[in-house]
């Protein structure tokens, strides 16, 4: 065997020998080929430098074959990376998002991942609820609104005459847009500008996928939160069930402490409900109910919590409200109740309600002792006559 000295050895002397017999073995080979061409007639010199010539050349031609062979080889392998790299992403981007449940995880997860996702941080993304845009991602505090009303003009474009819900991204007044659809329904647009770089087949591709997985994740999150909402609220009337108000009046209490801003109180009972009951049927009964639950709505604000607290007994804790402020609204919501009509099978009733008013007492955390104080003024409106408003005692006095 030879080792990598010997070989350079052998190699070295092979030049000496060449260097040293070059001319003789020159003047050797002409004489040889002159020989030869006087013996046959034929013109062996120059056929020898035309075939030399285009050995040359047929062995550069291979050369630079193979050459760019290998290129092709290596733009193949670093594409081949660059989709590893990408579905690593989008692997990455499924899963987190597979781990949210909630928008506000989703928002989180889209503005880690959807930049490199995008190869641009001007991508953005509008969420469609019930005819309406909302911004998941995309934009900065100052130029929310404009930004957000121009992206808004876009993504309406880029629904216009869907009903087909395609994956393929459509180009709306300068931004590629991809509509986001899961379960039938669009929930959304994904928007890229021009300005973001060019949208080539394998970034559309990516950003399709990437549309898909953000699409499946808003529609889970938007069943969940309409599962949880259907097993906190009451079928009948829709109100808070009692469990989830008392919890949210501890939640309350604790930021009432906190902020010390007041916390009031209404608990109000139908009256004499049975009578209804008694006189038209339960069926009738609940559609007082559930009377009486729309024209909560319809009196209180948003952000009061309404709760059926019993049979037809009901809670309303008013965040930020003092006892004189939750009085007047015990005494409207009194009102509107008395003047309300509820037809049934081509007779009409009516039907009053009594009500009992409390406010936290200061750095109070105890729940059930607001409720008890409710309750207690309750009690005395159904004995002073029903159809009318008291405050708790200790309230009032303090
Ligand atoms: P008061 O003025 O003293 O409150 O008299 P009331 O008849 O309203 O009071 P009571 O507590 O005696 O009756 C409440 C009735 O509410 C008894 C029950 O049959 C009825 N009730 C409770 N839950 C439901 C319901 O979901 N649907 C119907 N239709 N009735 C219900
Ligand atoms: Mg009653
Ligand atoms: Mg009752």
């Amino acid at each position: 065997m030879l080792g990598g000295r010997d070989r350079s050895l052998l190699a070295g002397l092979a030049v000496a020998v060449i260097v040293v017999f070059a001319q003789p073995i020159e003047r050797y080979l002409l004489n040889l080929v002159q020989e030869a061409e006087r013996s046959s007639g034929l013109a062996l010199g120059p056929a020898l430098l035309i075939l030399t010539a285009v050995f040359v050349f047929h062995q550069q031609g291979k050369r630079q074959e193979a050459r760019a062979r290998a290129l092709a080889a290596e733009a193949d392998a670093m594409q081949a990376g660059a989709r590893t790299a990408g579905m690593e992403r989008l692997v990455n981007f499924g899963q987190a998002l597979g781990r949210s449940l909630d928008l506000e995880t989703i928002r989180d997860v889209v503005m880690q991942h959807l930049p490199t996702l995008a190869g641009t941080e001007d991508a953005w993304v509008l969420l469609r609820a019930r005819g309406r845009w909302q911004a998941l991602v995309g934009t900065t505090r100052e130029t929310r609104r404009e930004v957000e009303r121009a992206r808004e003009h876009v993504a309406d474009r880029a629904l216009v005459g869907d009903s087909t819900l395609t994956t393929e991204g459509v180009t709306a007044e300068g931004h590629f847009c991809l509509r986001l659809a899961a379960g039938g329904d669009v929930v959304g647009v994904l928007g890229l500008p021009e300005t973001g770089g060019p949208t080539t087949e394998a970034r559309q591709r990516v950003l399709a996928t990437a549309g898909a997985l953000l699409a499946i994740s808003l529609r889970n999150a938007q069943l969940f939160h309409e599962i949880r909402e259907t097993s906190l609220r009451d079928g009948l009337t829709g109100c808070y069930n009692r469990t989830h108000a008392l919890e949210v009046i501890d939640t309350e209490l604790r930021r009432a402490r906190r902020s010390q801003l007041p916390l009031s109180l209404i608990m109000f009972d139908l009256d004499h409900f049975k009578d209804i009951n008694d006189r038209f049927g339960h069926l009738c009964g609940d559609a007082v109910l559930a009377g009486v639950s729309s024209k909560m709505r319809d009196v209180l604000r948003g952000s009061d919590l309404k709760c059926r607290y019993g049979g037809e007994e009901f809670l309303v804790l008013l965040p930020e409200t003092p006892l004189e402020g939750a009085k007047r609204v015990a005494d409207s919501l009194c009102r509107e109740i008395a003047d309300m009509r509820v037809t049934w099978n081509d007779e009409t009733l009516s039907i009053t309600a009594s009500f009992g008013v409390s406010v936290a007492l200061p750095a109070e955390i105890d729940g059930q002792a607001l409720i008890g104080r409710a309750d207690a003024a309750l009690y005395r409106a159904k004995d002073q006559g029903r159809n009318c408003v008291r405050l708790s005692i200790e309230t009032a006095v303090a």
